[in-house]
């Protein structure tokens, strides 16, 4: 797609049209949430600067091709039908150069490295790709450039996972606070800090959603939410006087009351074997 069959067929200019180009430009989720003007450089053909473009020598112009007559085509009689190719002569172009440039061997055109910037919009995706207009490949001999396509590829966050507009963070969430209550402090990707409520009997896998708080969307001001989802951790290492307190907690406290979920699954057992002992 990105060579020159992309230009192919058309007219005699089309077919001297330079080639699009394709950069892959890795950003992070906060670059793609922020947008920034990325600094890219790559190699390709451009514009010969000795005869800008035009591929003749300074003073020399281009004269009608003789072997096409400045149809850039030649045709020819086969049997019934009239066979018509592009002229081998000028490459289609319809013209020749008497007094070729001669850093460029006449094509109008040299490789050299190519440094732009590039402005990438706040909320862009995996998979976005902008176009920068005439920032291809040069034509030949002057005729129109080729466009330039960045792909962008977001790269994994160690905190957020993006969910459309939404970010979603999986944030630790000690057993005791997810039991009692109590209040956390969570990153956000726009480089501040949320607040967030833990209520009493927070379960592990719950989840929070914060308001205007995910991605941007691209080309609006809006933002999407973020999700917080509780890792309710079970304490390890423990001493023994803890070992002790909740050891004396696990007596205390043995009933539906305490743990609906664990007496309803236990319940569905009995039914089980109970059933099979049928
Ligand atoms: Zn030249
Ligand atoms: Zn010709």
């Amino acid at each position: 797609m990105f060579g020159n069959a992309f230009h192919g067929g058309g007219s005699a200019q089309a077919s001297q049209a330079g080639a699009d180009v394709r950069y892959n430009l890795d950003i992070s989720l906060e670059e793609a949430y922020r947008g920034k003007t990325a600094k890219i450089k790559f190699t390709t053909l451009v514009s010969c600067t000795s005869c800008k473009g035009s591929g003749g020598e300074a003073g020399s112009r281009p004269t009608n091709c003789t072997a096409c007559y400045g149809r850039g085509k030649t045709r020819y009689q086969q049997g019934f039908f009239t066979i018509e190719r592009t002229c081998a002569t000028c490459g289609g172009a319809g013209q020749t150069i008497s007094k070729p440039c001669r850093p460029c061997n006449g094509s109008g055109r040299a490789r050299k490295e190519k440094n732009l910037e590039v402005k990438i919009p706040a909320g862009v995706d995996e998979g976005t790709r902008i176009r920068v207009t005439h920032e291809g490949e040069a034509g030949l001999r002057g005729a129109p450039s080729g466009d330039l396509y960045v792909f962008l590829n977001v790269k994994p966050h160690n905190l957020f996972k993006r969910q459309g507009a939404d970010i979603l963070c999986k944030v630790p969430i000690q057993m005791v606070v997810a039991a009692i209550g109590g209040e956390i402090e969570v990153p956000t990707i726009d480089g501040s800090q949320a607040n967030v409520k833990i209520p009493v009997g927070t379960q592990a896998g719950q989840q929070f959603r914060l308001k205007g708080k995910g991605m941007s969307v691209l080309r609006t001001t809006g933002r999407g939410d973020m999700i917080i989802e509780a890792k309710v951790e079970t304490p390890v290492s423990l001493s023994k006087k803890q070992r002790e307190l909740l050891e004396e907690f696990a007596q205390l406290g043995k009933g539906e009351k305490n743990s609906p979920e664990s007496q309803g699954f236990f319940a569905k057992v009995k039914v089980f074997f109970d059933d099979i002992g049928k």
